[in-house]
């Protein structure tokens, strides 16, 4: 489904270029949930926005559903449907409804009639546990409650990936495990997905395969069991010593 070649990517600073991404390589597979982890500054969230091009690589290529999306030639937005965001601190529209947060973008892209995307509105609501809150504002709603609706408003465009970056490391830490059980739920549904958090043990628990990234590399990829019992990279190995 994705499939990431030698991606590179640099920031001009004031103090020069700095290279956060050095040169990945992924294949991500439907059907996959795909855990990423790693210390801060690692340039994680800089790989999760490679994927949909919200910061575009210096270098390599991104392919999405059999074609290479950074191009000039591609049709981005496209493609970005297709590809549902989710991030640590929600942006949720402040001053629309939870209904308007999620039906925005299906109508105003007029990928459904306006009774259409409430009606799947009301049902993704329901899911998440959240019907009854339809008609309120994000402000009138807990970090959980937001985190869960910032889902449903990706879900609402019938995406075929979700990205999350640190879902829930904005949380109050009991609000945490409602927003991590919607997460397992779509995962059990087949949803593919890729992951940014420092929640280990929904890595052990959903993942099909875990990276570990540091310094702008994966330095080691395997299966969750493997990758947390008999880690080899001796960073990975500090690491987890150290959040375990
Ligand atoms: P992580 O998500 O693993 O904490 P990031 O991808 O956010 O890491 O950041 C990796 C590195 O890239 C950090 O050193 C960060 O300061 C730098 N960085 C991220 N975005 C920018 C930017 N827009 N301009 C300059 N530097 C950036
Ligand atoms: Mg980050």
């Amino acid at each position: 489904m994705i499939t990431v070649k030698n991606l590179s990517k640099s920031f001009h600073t004031l103090d020069g270029d700095i290279e956060v991404l050095k040169g990945i390589n992924q294949e991500i597979e439907k059907g996959e949930k795909v855990v990423v982890v790693g210390p801060s500054g690692s340039g994680k969230s800089t790989f999760l926005r490679c994927l949909n091009l919200l910061e575009q690589p210096t270098k390599g290529e991104i392919w999405f559903e059999g074609q290479q999306i950074n191009t000039p030639k591609c049709d981005i937005d496209r493609h970005r449907r297709k590809m549902g965001m989710v991030f640590q601190h929600f942006n949720l529209f402040p001053h629309l409804t939870v209904r308007q947060n999620i039906t925005l973008a299906p109508v105003t892209l007029k990928l459904k009639a306006p009774k259409d995307a409430e009606t799947q509105a009301e049902r993704l609501l329901e899911r998440v546990g959240l019907a009854d809150k339809a008609d309120a504002y994000p402000g009138q709603l807990s970090g959980g409650q937001k985190q869960r609706i910032a889902i449903v408003r990706a879900l609402a465009m019938e995406p075929d990936v979700m990205l999350f970056d640190e879902p829930t490391s904005a949380l109050d830490p009991e609000m945490v495990g409602e927003v991590l059980q919607v997460m397992k739920e779509l995962a059990d549904e087949g949803m593919t997905m890729v992951v940014v958090t420092h929640e280990m043990g929904f890595a052990r628990e959903v993942a099909t395969r875990v990276l570990f990234m540091s310094d702008g590399q994966i330095l080691e990829e395997a299966r969750p069991d493997e990758f947390f019992t008999r880690p080899k990279n001796p960073r990975l190995k500090d690491f987890l010593s150290k959040v375990l």
